[in-house]
């Protein structure tokens, strides 16, 4: 059987490979050391418009196991995972979670956010989804995999609640998230703050005059202090957010750059999803407080 195959791959021979970075630090929390964690999508990379390249296929063909967001976040890489799957196991994280616990929304393209990790309760069900997989695939692992999850769900734990506390401490009414494109309604549900995204929820379709001015007519009208750029996102229709403003005579601050749809840079505090979505908090309420 395959499967039994693997689990007697050496841990720095069983390959597992994700498309966003977001869900190979997940992995890496429960794998650590006993196999190699490989992702497609570095800092700064945009999945909704992320082509593979022929390295990346190559890569996937030796994967051992695959894991990818699903809901159309990686909408350009469809119909490889589909044939991939057709000879390795390929999971999509997001079916960790029931209709219920996702966001619809028409402007998307299955017309359901995929932005899943940013309410971390959700992103802890998806953990241990992942987790019961990974078990499966390695039986001989599974119980050095399974401390690691409780060890790791208890940080979240503790994230979600810091992040609770955080936003809470903004006025509510100048609790409102302005970004680049629809990322955070997750977020926004999670932790109760309004949010408004300047672009459909992929930054595959274009941000309008109309829309430029719709955000900036908000702007002023509920005197709101700052807005946000993205990280993964071109920061351009922002910008002339902020001089449309400037031009009626309003002053709004760029509150500073939330990571979105990737994690920081590798080896920096960013560079993991606890410290991503605890300095997107953190910058948020500086901004807004
Ligand atoms: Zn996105």
């Amino acid at each position: 059987m395959l499967s039994s195959c693997w689990d007697t791959a050496s841990d720095e021979k069983f390959i597992i490979l994700t498309t966003t970075g977001i869900l190979g630090d997940a992995i890496k929390n429960i794998v650590k050391e006993h196999a190699q964690v490989v992702s497609l999508m570095g800092p700064g990379i945009d999945p909704h418009t992320y082509k593979t390249t022929q390295k990346d296929v190559q890569q996937l063909e030796h994967a051992h196991m695959i894991f990818y967001n699903g809901l159309d976040l990686e909408g350009k890489m469809n119909n490889l995972l589909k044939n991939i799957a057709q000879k390795r196991k390929v999971y999509a994280a997001s079916d960790a979670l029931d209709a219920t616990q996702l966001l619809c929304e028409d402007h998307f393209p299955v017309g359901i956010d995929p932005h899943i990790w940013f309410d971390v309760k959700l992103w802890k069900q998806v953990v241990g989804f992942i987790s019961q997989k990974l078990q499966e695939a390695r039986p001989g692992s599974a119980a050095y995999y399974q401390r690691n999850t409780l060890a790791y769900m208890e940080a979240l734990e503790q994230l979600h609640q810091s992040v609770t506390a955080q936003i809470q401490s903004i006025p509510k009414e100048q609790r409102v998230l302005i970004t680049a494109h629809d990322a955070f309604g997750y977020f926004g549900k999670a932790y109760d703050i309004e949010v408004v995204g300047l672009q459909g929820v992929s930054t595959v379709a274009e941000c309008g005059l109309k829309d430029i001015k719709r955000i900036i007519d908000l702007i002023i009208k509920r005197n709101i202090k700052a807005v946000f750029f993205e990280a993964s996102v071109s920061d351009r229709s922002m910008r002339a957010v902020v001089e449309g403003c400037a031009h009626y005579g309003y002053e709004v601050a760029v509150g500073g750059y939330l990571y979105s749809d990737a994690l920081g840079a590798p080896d920096t505090v960013e560079g993991t999803y606890c410290g991503m979505v605890y300095a997107n908090a953190t910058t948020i309420v500086n901004a807004l407080k």
